[in-house]
């Protein structure tokens, strides 16, 4: 299985039966080297379960992927594998589109004859990306005065800072 690119990424309707069809894709990283693109440098995985019923077919697409994180504490890149989900619903049906679920709803027409993947895999990625990136639990950081990196070295900063702040609490008074 060669990897594809994200544009070639697609299902033909005509492969898909009535029930559960299962499928599997390697992506080439994303071109979007600007911007959250540059976090997944390395090829990923897709899988995508479509359950056809009738002219309706539901797509739950995951992605693995590698990413480069940076740190929030230290500022360092380092590597971290995510996993992501997107469940889409393609319909004949108009006013399905307008429904409230958690699925998010396309429309097919007529002409439809194969489903793009490029845009739940990019959604995907996307919703993977965690809010808050360590590196590892026990990450020091920087040092706040100096800069300098705490989980590589210890400043001296650090004992004048508890020094002077435990100063300033011993002088207030208690009633
Ligand atoms: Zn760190
Ligand atoms: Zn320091």
């Amino acid at each position: 299985m060669s990897p594809l690119a994200f544009n070639e990424l697609r299902i033909p309707l005509s492969s898909v039966k009535e029930g559960v069809t299962e499928f599997a894709f390697q992506a080439e990283p994303p071109v979007d080297e600007a911007g959250w693109g540059r976090i997944f440098t390395g090829k990923i995985d897709v899988t995508v379960r479509v359950n056809r019923m009738g002219d309706e077919y539901l797509f739950d697409l995951k992605v693995k992927a590698e990413g480069t994180f940076v740190c929030d504490r230290c500022g360092e890149d380092f590597q971290y594998g995510v996993e992501g989900r997107v469940r889409t619903l393609w319909t004949h049906e108009l006013d399905k589109a307008g429904e409230e679920t958690d699925d998010d709803v396309r429309l097919l027409t007529p002409s439809t004859h194969e489903i793009p993947l490029e845009r739940d895999v990019v959604d995907a990625l996307i919703l993977a990306i965690p809010a808050k990136t360590v590196c590892r639990e026990s990450c020091r950081g920087l040092c706040a005065r100096c800069g300098a990196n705490l989980n590589e070295k210890q400043c001296d900063c650090q004992k004048q800072d508890t020094d002077s702040r435990w100063q300033g609490l011993g002088e207030l008074k208690f009633e």
